[in-house]
């Protein structure tokens, strides 16, 4: 499994672009540099190069124009010593002289003297490339002329008399022994003489040699160009060299574009030393810029290259880490879901307390789960290994059984196994445990494995053990039988009620234990047992084993639990006492009723009989009184007054008490009474005493629909009693606040009566109800303590009650219940 944060590890490099694209950008940039530092190298080189071309070529100048100066100086020294001793030469000679001496120095077309006005003598026999020249009108023989101290003078290019060719004068003066100017000797030298110089040092290519005079006008160029004849400096050189040479300059190196063929250039600007020349040696800059650009291109695609090739592997990295990613994250959507479900497993099986195990039975290697080793006492991680862990701790009694079970189960077909073995416990003691297994078998049916659970039954062993013992221990019989009957098991309890042994009872059919089908009672109840599972309780007679009968109430149930037949658990009940009680009880109601039926029918007889004497009583009373009241003393009209009086109040009290004997007389009510109907009859009987008091009765509205079942006459009555003591026993400080209001509980009408009166003591609440029973005296409150005795029969005798609440001082409420009437 991975670790869960293994994703944490393998994240992206974020930086992987930004290290690439810093790292390309070093490399653009170093290619930049190499570039530039190219350019720069090979722009010196080229200068150098010029730097060294000139001064080649300026010591190859200074060397040959050294010769010529020589040459000319030997000649002049001659021509001036001749001039002072003979002064007429034979021009043969002179001219052989001067031939003698152009020969001297290569390059040399010509060899004149000229005269100090400047008109050509002698010259060299052969070439004529200076015929009728103006010497006197040059500039370079003015120069040799006014200046004594100059020597030899190189003249400006001027074009040969074809005009085809560019020759240079170069002069020497003739100074005189006494210092007079005596002409100069002048040797004529072809420009591309000093062209044809330049070449034989074999200037690299593109590389421009040209020698210029002060004034710029070119002398000599190579390669050469036609169009550079006669080219002054307005042309050909460029004002960087005119200033470098105007500030005296003899040797600086210099970029400028050429005006002669538009090309930038790299040059070097070289005086030719003793001589006012100057070489100027150039490159054109696209000499080197054209194997610059090449190397440079060569270089860019090195490293433009290098950037794709990057680019193009930081892509496929960060497309093969992305798709690497997408693995993880489904790896961890797996791992995490593995992970959930052995989690839910191991929560499955810990909740069912159960341990787990594993055993690969090719190998004999055994798995057992930490559960396992708890069970057992043991530190939860024990070492796992080999089937030895349960056999080493198998009870002795029960390994040969098991290991003959699983081989049995292993060679067989089945993929189950169920077995039940003690198992050591770290404490000594011996666990029931079942093993339950499944087989996994390859295509032939070999077993291959088996997984399974181990599950600790102590627990159910100790219930069934209490089970057991309530069984056995019950006051109640019990047993439990086969589905047809046949008893399994048997509690004392039974045994004693039906009078047999427990060997007799096991294994047989007790008749009658469980219903049989067919009519009546009996036959419901087995219909009950077969469809619900289910009977009773239900009254029959079990046979005695002295012969007789003994009555009992039977409870069954059947137990299915494994999908077998199961077995029928039942409580048998015996009824032999209650059943003789009940009959006791039935005889002494029954005697009840009549008794009470006489002492009515007493009660009746007695006060309606006790009436008439009664009457003929006051009759007489009432006649005395009339006639002889004026013939007795007053004692004897007071004596007579209190006759009346009791007589009266006798009177009442039968009446009273022919009421409440007449409650009960008739059977239970069973009219659909109007409760407001009841107690507005009971206010307009009690009209005038409400009127005298002043009394507020309020009747809630909840009242309105409320109907109960009862007797309109007796209900009347009960409200007539309870509102007329509340009218009677008010509090005289105040007057009477009477409320009637109802609610329905359950199946009554619960209907409070309640007043603002005198109260009556928690003591009475009881006493109160019964025949009677006063609080007052006759002084106090009148009244023949009947009243509530009456309400009581009459609410009894609908199936109510009645009860009081009060607080004295404050007032009492009296709750009756009667039923409610259906609609
Ligand atoms: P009588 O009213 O004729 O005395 P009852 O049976 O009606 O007889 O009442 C019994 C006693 O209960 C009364 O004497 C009285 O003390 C008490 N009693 C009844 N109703 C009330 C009431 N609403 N408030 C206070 N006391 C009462």
């Amino acid at each position: 499994m991975l670790p869960p944060a293994i994703s944490h590890h393998l994240r992206r490099p974020r930086w992987l672009l930004a290290a690439v694209v810093l790292i390309d950008l070093m490399v653009v940039g170093l290619a930049a540099v190499t570039i530039e530092l190219d350019l720069t190298g090979r722009r010196q080189a080229a200068q150098d190069s010029a730097r060294m071309v000139s001064g080649i070529l300026a010591d190859e100048i200074d060397h040959y124009l050294g010769h010529v100066s020589l040459e000319l100086q030997t000649i002049a020294d001659e021509a001036a010593r001749r001039d002072a001793g003979t002064k007429a030469s034979d021009p043969t000679t002179v001219t052989a002289f001067l031939d003698r001496h152009r020969r001297r120095v290569a390059g040399l077309s010509e060899i004149s003297l000229i005269d100090a006005e400047g008109r050509v003598g002698p010259t060299t026999s052969g070439a004529r490339d200076s015929p009728n020249l103006p010497v006197g009108q040059l500039a370079f023989f003015a120069d040799l002329r006014d200046n004594s101290a100059a020597e030899l003078v190189v003249s400006r290019p001027i074009a040969d008399p074809t005009g085809q060719r560019r020759l240079l004068l170069i002069g020497h003066r003739i100074d005189l022994p006494e210092g007079r100017f005596g002409g100069i000797v002048m040797a004529v030298l072809p420009a591309d003489y000093l062209a044809g110089l330049f070449a034989v040092i074999h200037p690299e290519r593109g590389m421009h040699i040209s020698l210029l005079n002060r004034q710029m006008e070119f002398i000599a160029r190579y390669p050469a160009v036609a169009a550079m004849e006669g080219a002054s400096i307005s042309t050909a050189a460029s004002d960087e060299s005119r200033a470098l040479i105007e500030a005296g300059q003899e040797a600086a190196s210099f970029r400028a574009v050429s005006r002669l063929d538009g090309q930038p250039r790299t040059s070097f600007l070289r005086k030719v030393p003793g001589q006012p020349l100057y070489f100027n040696v150039g490159t054109a800059d696209e000499t080197y810029l054209k194997p610059w650009r090449a190397e440079g291109t060569r270089v860019g695609l090195v490293a433009a290259g290098f950037v794709a090739l990057s680019l193009l592997l930081t892509w496929a990295v960060r497309r093969n880490w992305a798709e690497r990613e997408a693995a993880i994250a489904a790896m961890e959507v797996a791992h995490a879901e593995i992970r959930s479900h052995a989690e839910r497993l191991d929560m499955a099986l810990r909740g069912a307390n159960d341990g787990w195990w594993d055993w690969d039975i090719l190998l004999d290697e055994m798995y057992v789960s930490p559960r396992w080793w708890e069970m057992l006492g043991h530190d939860p991680h024990g070492t796992c290994g080999s089937p030895d862990m349960w056999r080493s701790r198998a009870h002795p009694d029960d390994q040969p059984r098991v290991e003959d079970e699983i081989a049995r189960v292993i060679a067989s077909e089945r993929t189950t196994l169920q077995i039940e073995i003690r198992l050591r416990h770290a404490g000594g003691h011996y666990l029931p445990i079942l093993m339950r297994g499944y087989i996994l078998r390859d295509f032939s049916g070999r077993a291959l494995r088996m997984s399974g659970t181990s599950t600790d039954l102590t627990e159910i062993r100790r219930v069934e053990a209490t089970l057991q013992a309530m069984f056995d221990l019950s006051p109640l019989g019990k047993c439990r039988t086969e589905p047809d009957g046949r008893i399994l098991d048997v509690n004392a309890a039974l045994l004693n009620t039906v009078g047999a042994s427990r060997t007799a009872l096991t294994g047989t059919v007790l008749p009658g234990i469980i219903p049989q089908s067919g009519d009546g009672e009996e036959g419901r109840q087995r219909e009950q047992l077969d469809s619900e599972g289910a009977f009773g309780p239900f009254e029959t007679t079990l046979p005695h084993a002295d012969g007789g009968e003994v009555p009992v109430r039977l409870r069954g149930v059947w137990i299915r639990a494994d999908g077998g037949p199961g077995s029928i658990y039942i409580i048998v009940e015996d009824i032999t006492e209650e059943r003789t009680v009940l009959r006791a009880l039935e005889d002494r109601t029954r005697d009840l009723a009549r008794s009470n039926a006489d002492l009515e029918q007493f009660a009746y007889v007695a006060s309606h009989d006790l009436r008439e004497p009664l009457r003929m009583v006051s009759g007489f009373l009432g006649l005395l009184e009339r006639r002889y009241t004026p013939n007795i003393d007053s004692e004897g009209v007071q004596f007579i007054a209190f006759a009346k009086e009791g007589a009266q109040r006798m009177d009442r009290l039968i009446l009273d008490l022919l009421d409440f004997s007449r409650i009960g007389r008739t059977g239970t009510p069973q009219d659909s009474v109007s409760v407001t109907a009841a107690i507005g009859q009971a206010i307009r009987n009690l009209a005038v005493g409400i009127e005298e008091s002043g009394a507020e009765i309020a009747i809630a509205p909840a009242l309105d629909e409320a109907r109960v079942c009862g007797d309109p006459v007796q209900l009347t009555s009960l409200f007539q009693n309870l509102i007329g003591n509340a009218l009677k026993y008010r509090d005289p400080t105040r007057p009477p606040r009477i409320g009637v209001t109802g609610q329905i509980v359950g199946i009554h009408w619960e209907i409070s009566v309640s007043d603002n009166g005198i109260g009556i003591e928690p003591d009475y609440f009881d006493r109160i109800f019964r025949l009677f029973q006063r609080l007052h005296t006759r002084e106090q409150f009148d009244g023949t303590g009947i009243g509530l005795a009456v309400c009581r029969k009459i609410v009894e005798h609908h199936g109510g009650r009645i009860w009081v609440e009060s607080i004295p001082g404050e007032g009492s409420t009296f709750i009756v219940t009667l039923p409610v009437a259906d609609a």
